[in-house]
């Protein structure tokens, strides 16, 4: 940036800040431009910090893009290899379905059971390789580049739409930085897997949430079942909520667009004779049993049964363990008290994670990437929470009944949470 330019962005800056009508603790009309001022900062975290990412990321495999994809021999995926490919001994890892997927977004291959392991369980996860393989406009060459691009462009994006959330509950631009940073978005990007273009939409679908644009945010949630399709959670928590609100138009803006993603798993049917929930892994068991079988295996009492290894000091991770336990059996109560649309999201996340089995609690990089939208949805039911009636920015665009944190019928400890919220507001103003 040249010294000229600085001085335009500061001149911009002050121009912006100067347009803004309301006072930045209500932010009901944020417009794109101040948005895009409150984001500079993160972002610029964002970008130094991804930098040293993928700079350590690439050292290590000597700037070969095919080395965080993690192919494994096992798979036969020769076709798609060539003398520069990065193939390890064993399974490898997902990314690899997602470049086979990002080679071939088609499925043109006749024996696409040759090199994926359930073939139409992946095909369901279209979203990211097939953007993948648009990015590098086909060229085989491009598409381990572009592997890690479209994750990074959805690290970018995602932490915007992040700032924009956090604002509008009133918090701090910089709470974005969680979001950038959380495992779930670091992981992903480093193993070219789906999360960050997944939570990304999810991101950017609760931002139109909040925004009131649910025709918007509803589209994009399929886009992000498309990615993912354990993310249909999020568009389904909308809908209840906006149900159980009687807010009918609401609810439809979050179901309808859902029939794009259903027709795709259809069309999977009738190519592969089976819908992508029938080959789906077998991730769910008795309550807790995945959480009770990993701190069995940390603490040694439990021989690994699917090849994995504890780490050496495991106490860290038995705090995660167990912490996660905790959070989880927060959100299946919190409802009781609280009954904003994040408490809600925060249930389904609890409702779903609560009897996951051992194979999604196989390893921290697994079940630390499943649990991302827990606490993502747990962060935001505690900023909602500090968001007071009176000065919350969506009631004051909106009817009150249409706010999903303040909105609908709420038990009678919200007039007790009321007057808390109203002093928290006294407390920061004077403070
Ligand atoms: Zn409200």
């Amino acid at each position: 940036m040249t010294a000229n330019d600085g001085r335009r962005v500061l001149r911009m800056s002050s121009l912006f800040r100067s347009l803004k009508v309301r006072p930045s603790g209500s932010i009901p009309g944020a417009s794109a431009e101040s948005l895009l001022v409150a984001c500079r900062g993160p972002l610029l975290v964002v970008a130094i910090g991804y930098a040293l990412l993928l700079y350590v990321l690439l050292a290590e495999v000597a700037f070969n893009p095919t080395g965080p994809i993690h192919i494994g021999r096992h798979f036969d995926g020769r076709r798609f290899w060539d003398q520069s490919t990065v193939v390890h001994p064993g399974v490898g890892y997902d990314g690899q379905f997602y470049y086979y997927l990002a080679r071939d977004p088609l499925l043109r291959a006749s024996d696409p059971g040759s090199f994926l392991d359930r073939p139409a369980y992946r095909y369901a996860r279209v979203l990211y390789p097939l953007l993948a393989w648009a990015a590098a406009l086909g060229q085989a060459s491009a598409i381990p580049w572009m592997l890690l691009g479209v994750s990074l462009g959805a690290v970018v994006i995602g932490t915007v739409a992040a700032v924009d959330v956090v604002r509008l509950l009133g918090a701090s631009r910089w709470l974005a930085l969680v979001f950038a940073f959380s495992p779930a978005v670091m992981v992903g990007l480093v193993a070219d897997l789906t999360e960050p273009t997944t939570f990304a939409l999810v991101a950017i679908g609760v931002a139109l949430h909040l925004r009131g644009r649910h025709r918007a945010a509803g589209w994009t949630l399929a886009l992000a079942t498309l990615a993912r399709e354990t993310s249909l959670l999020v568009p389904l928590g909308f809908f209840l909520h906006a149900v159980w609100r009687r807010q009918w138009r609401e609810s439809s803006a979050y179901a309808l667009p859902q029939a794009v993603p259903a027709a795709w798993y259809l069309w999977i049917w009738a190519r592969f004779g089976v819908l992508p929930a029938a080959q789906a892994p077998p991730n769910f068991g008795l309550p807790f049993s995945g959480a009770i079988y990993r701190a069995g295996v940390l603490l040694g009492w439990q021989v690994p049964l699917l090849g994995e290894t504890a780490p050496a000091s495991p106490f860290p991770e038995l705090v995660f363990v167990g912490l996660s336990v905790a959070v989880i059996l927060l959100g299946l109560t919190r409802l009781i008290l609280h009954r904003d649309v994040f408490s809600l999201q925060l249930w389904l996340q609890a409702a779903a994670m609560f009897s996951t089995a051992a194979l999604v609690w196989e390893a921290l990089i697994s079940y630390g990437r499943v649990l991302g939208l827990l606490y993502l949805f747990l962060g935001l039911a505690l900023l909602a929470a500090r968001v007071p009636p009176e000065g919350c920015s969506i009631c004051a665009r909106m009817a009150s009944a249409a706010c999903s944190l303040h909105g609908g019928r709420l038990p009678p400890a919200t007039s007790r949470q009321r007057s808390a919220g109203s002093s928290l507001q006294h407390d920061r103003s004077g403070g």
